[in-house]
């Protein structure tokens, strides 16, 4: 009997079992390839969004600096007001964060590695 991950919710199961433990999908129909396959495709929807997070952070960023830009006084003035402070730190935490995320997906949860 040898563990293996679930295609459809990634969690280690029995290569024996019927069906996942977990999220009930069949296991007997798929062969190595289909599966390698399945994995594959996740693993592409994941780095899909860690990427959209990445682009998602980056607006909040881009709308953080146009609103401190707009509010009085005018031109990046310091102290940045409240709502752009939180904006740009939520946005630069976020970037941050996707990045993370996107790089572990990249060299730790690729498919085809053990
Ligand atoms: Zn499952």
């Amino acid at each position: 009997m040898a563990i293996i991950r679930c295609p459809a919710c990634d969690r280690r199961i029995s290569s024996k079992a019927q069906s996942c433990q977990y999220c009930h999908e069949p296991q007997v129909k798929l062969t190595e390839a289909e599966r390698e396959r399945m994995l594959l495709r996740r693993w592409r929807d994941q780095l899909y969004r860690a990427r959209n997070a990445t682009y998602l952070a980056m607006t909040v960023v881009v709308v953080g600096m146009i609103w401190w830009w707009l509010a009085e006084p005018q031109g990046l003035a310091l102290p940045i007001p409240m709502t752009p402070s939180v904006l740009l730190g939520i946005g630069v935490v976020g970037y941050v964060c996707a990045w993370v995320w996107l790089g572990w997906l990249r060299f730790y949860r690729k498919p085809g590695r053990a």
